[in-house]
């Protein structure tokens, strides 16, 4: 097979897998196996950058929306995040932040990175008004109805200091214990499994019907931020804006500390990753962000993810078996 034959193959494969995974929430191979015939596909396009077109894979986010659900046009797109899985891609990250800022030292955000399903709440009046999936990014799913079932996303914000325009984006994940009670108490009544707690939290959130989703042990985690009226309202940093979300009465992980170096990085890394075992919920790496929001408008995006985060991936857990052996349920 030649290169360019084995590019086509990786994009229709790519696309295979992608619409298992997030339109029909039923992936089909493990996250490790798609994530090498990602990469494959990234170092293809390095070495031919002419073979890149707007339709390529690695130039879109996510998959297309469930068309039983109403569209949601997001305002400030829903982006996916850049991977590292090695320490050197991690120093290239921040040196390629430092030469891009011309400064000597970045504080990142270090956080937990939740394998869940992405959410932007909208609050207009301090009154969730509108939550929607990330979709491909552009426009996602109205699932308003959905969200309102989940005990932990607050339907009023609370506090003295409320923006009237504010879009919280974080995950909505099942907590292991949770995940295990109900698949047990499906398979006491010979009902079907769910594959892992990732697919258990998508498929149940994407339910036409609420009720079921009311059913559903979901949980929530505020990380980010889309439209903000008055824009003045923002902090000047990430880790003050989640701190001011636990003001308002969002849920906001306490496993997050800014980071200074690319040694204290990695130390983060290592810690999270000793602990993630013992971890109440599936995570599947970590992530920085550059703290200072003038920094990150200053570093802006590329075309799928921004310049200013990085997700860095913990080796993977699972085992194809695992996923292909199980029975899923949407
Ligand atoms: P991603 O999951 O690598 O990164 C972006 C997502 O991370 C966000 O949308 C958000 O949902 C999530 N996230 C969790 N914690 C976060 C935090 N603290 N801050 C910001 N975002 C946070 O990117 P992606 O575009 O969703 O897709 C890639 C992932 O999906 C990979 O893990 C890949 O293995 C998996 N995938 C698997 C298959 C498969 O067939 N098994 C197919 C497609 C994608």
């Amino acid at each position: 097979m030649s290169l360019a034959d084995r590019y086509a193959f990786l994009q229709s494969e790519l696309a295979r897998l992608e619409h298992a995974y997030y339109v029909l929430d039923n992936p089909i191979v493990p996250d490790s196996e798609y994530d090498h015939l990602y990469r494959e596909l990234l170092d293809i396009e390095l070495a031919h950058p002419q073979w890149i077109t707007p339709a390529s894979l690695s130039q879109r986010v996510g998959g297309s929306a469930l068309k039983e659900f109403n569209s949601v046009t997001h305002v400030v797109p829903m982006l996916s995040l850049n991977n590292a899985f090695e320490e050197t891609e991690l120093i290239a990250f921040d040196r390629r932040c430092r030469e891009g800022l011309r400064i000597s030292q970045v504080d990142y955000a270090g956080e937990l990175k939740f394998d869940g399903l992405a959410i932007s709440l909208r609050y207009e009046g301090g009154i969730l008004v509108r939550a929607a999936t990330r979709g491909d990014g552009a426009s996602g799913e109205d699932v308003t109805a959905n969200i309102k079932t989940i005990h932990a996303i607050p339907l009023k914000l609370i506090g003295e200091n409320i923006p009237e325009v504010l879009e919280v984006r974080g995950e909505v994940f099942m907590y292991l214990k949770d995940f295990q009670k109900m698949n047990q108490q499906a398979a006491a009544r010979g009902e079907k499994e769910f594959a892992n707690p990732r697919n258990a939290a998508a498929g149940s959130l994407r339910q036409l019907d609420s009720k079921i989703t009311a059913k559903r042990p979901l949980s929530f985690f505020a990380y980010g931020l889309g439209a903000l009226e008055p824009v003045s309202w923002l902090p000047s940093t990430h880790e003050q804006l989640l701190n001011a979300y636990v003001k308002l009465g969002l849920p906001v992980c306490t496993e997050r500390r800014v980071l200074k170096s690319v040694e204290e990085i990695l130390s983060f890394y290592n810690e999270i990753g000793a602990k993630r075992d013992a971890l109440p919920y599936d995570i599947d790496g970590v992530v920085y962000k550059v703290n200072s929001f003038a920094e990150q408008t200053q570093l802006g995006f590329v075309s799928r993810a921004p310049r200013f985060a990085l997700a860095h991936k913990f080796p993977a857990q699972e085992a194809l078996t695992i996923v292909l052996g199980i029975d899923v349920q949407v």
